[in-house]
């Protein structure tokens, strides 16, 4: 048996991600009048929560606090923290009247929640006794993008936005949830089979009123990065501004510490790109809203068939005994090779047919849907067989998709070399840097690409590697890339 072809998947990424979307019925998106937003459809919905629910489990198992703030933030609010305004005043969606009557002052949709929520632990700590708190919400934000929108990559509407804020007597225990966040990221993410770069972001693309940005990011199949999650040391920034002080271990009053953590929509994006093939969706069994699909084969005998549905259904029962989010698809009027197409669109990691060979035999054929190599199994194997199949199948696109990733990563001496690796297989390139954002901005500029960052952890350059751009001692290396 062949393995299912990844060309179209590749080749034509972007048309095969929005044709993807809408077959198996995940993201209604561009119908809608209003431009970036789009229906998270019943398949797609399913596939979203699981997700999520993942992220909660993780968040909730390590003491974050789920909340829930407004959707509207006051102008005097969000304006609180210079910096923060300043870098979200072109993407602030306002309201400004209520009916016909104006406003008294705009009302901002949020774009994300620093503000309201450092407004509220100002009044609900007051001491060091009551820390580290953890708070997190999923909520939509509303950014106005004005680079061209795209399904769930870049949306005017983030539905799914995970927004976590957490508060610290110190710098150091700041520092440390900024570990802990990492470390979230990457069970996340490992869960999902995403391969990743962690990055620390340069100062000048950091978030708006952090110390600093840690990123990750993914590599799609057209070769173009995606941020995928953010994590940032706020420091005192935010503290400072809603003059949030705290009684500390020394009885004096200071201001506390805070970082923020976000993951998007993207992480949908992400998983669905990175382990499709031209048929369409090959999901993670653990996200899959259906694990087994069970298609009955008409015999050519058609008095048979009452017993191949009789038989059909001891599967369905087997399975669901063992917990399997399990589906018979007996619909009388449609061909098994139309079902056929229709449950690998979706995803369905595995396929269980059943006709009459099947039926005399006692056993029932699976089909796996990311090699779509069959093997027979008796019936009373069926629960342990589908269970040993679904964590092949993960193994196997976690280690598909890291090698993917793996290959697409490379340093250079020059940055002729670089531009010709990044023209090849896209993906991201390391020069050594010399630490000057002039030098960054020319090999950016030389490459057509995008600073990325550096590698985190900080990694020290090699004795001898020199800047590229302007020939002076490395510090460490700038990663470039063509980004979304
Ligand atoms: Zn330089």
């Amino acid at each position: 048996m062949p393995r299912p072809s990844r060309e179209r998947w590749q080749r034509s990424f972007s048309e095969w991600f929005d044709w993807a979307l809408m077959r198996a019925e995940i993201y209604d998106y561009g119908r809608y009048p209003v431009k970036g937003m789009g229906i998270w459809m019943p398949y797609g919905f399913q596939i979203r929560k699981r997700v999520f629910d993942i992220v909660r489990e993780l968040l909730d198992s390590t003491g974050h606090e789920e909340v829930l703030f407004p959707l509207l933030i006051p102008e005097w609010m969000l304006a609180k923290e210079a910096e923060h305004v300043k870098g979200f005043e072109n993407e602030v969606y306002w309201v400004t009247h209520g009916g016909l009557e104006p406003l008294d002052q705009k009302l901002a949709l949020r774009p994300t929640s620093e503000t309201p929520i450092t407004y509220y632990e100002s009044m609900w700590i007051q001491s060091y006794k009551q820390l580290p708190r953890k708070f997190y919400q999923v909520v939509s934000t509303f950014r106005y993008e004005t680079k061209a929108t795209r399904p769930l990559i870049r949306l005017r509407e983030i539905t799914s936005f995970k927004e976590a804020h957490t508060v610290h007597e110190s710098f150091e225990d700041a520092e440390r949830q900024v570990s802990e966040a990492i470390d979230l990221y990457r069970k996340i993410f490992e869960r999902l089979g995403i391969p990743y770069l962690i990055s620390r972001r340069p100062d000048w693309d950091k978030f708006a009123g952090a110390l600093y940005t840690i990123a990750f990011d993914t590599i799609m199949p057209d070769g173009k990065i995606l941020q995928i999650g953010t994590v940032h040391n706020l420091g005192q920034n935010f503290t400072k501004a809603f003059k949030f002080r705290i009684q500390g271990r020394d009885e004096y009053f200071d201001y506390p510490w805070q970082t923020s953590y976000g993951i998007s929509d993207r992480v949908v994006a992400a998983v669905i790109s990175m382990h499709g093939d031209d048929l369409g969706l090959v999901l993670p069994p653990e996200i899959a809203p259906v694990q087994a699909v069970i298609i009955p084969i008409p015999a050519k005998d058609p008095s048979v068939d009452p017993k191949i549905i009789d038989y059909a259904k001891d599967a369905l029962r087997s399975l669901q005994e063992s917990l399997f989010r399990v589906k018979l698809d007996d619909r009388p009027d449609v061909t098994p090779g139309e079902k056929y197409y229709y449950w690998d669109s979706r995803g369905v990691p595995v396929r269980v047919e059943i006709g009459r060979r099947e039926l005399d035999s006692g056993t029932v054929t699976l089909v796996r849907r990311d090699t779509l190599e069959r093997k027979t199994v008796r019936l009373q194997e069926l629960p342990e067989e589908v269970r040993n199949l679904m964590s092949q199948i993960y193994d196997s696109l976690y280690r598909r998709s890291w090698e993917y990733l793996r290959q697409r990563v490379s340093r250079h001496a020059s940055v002729e070399e670089a531009s010709k690796a990044l023209a090849e297989r896209g993906g991201m390139v390391e020069l050594p840097w010399c630490g000057k954002e002039e030098c960054a901005n020319k090999m950016a500029e030389a490459l057509q690409a995008k600073v990325i960052g550096t590698p985190w952890p900080t990694e020290p350059a090699r004795e001898g590697d020199r800047c590229p751009v302007c020939g002076s001692s490395a510090v460490t290396y700038l990663r470039l890339a063509k980004q979304y």
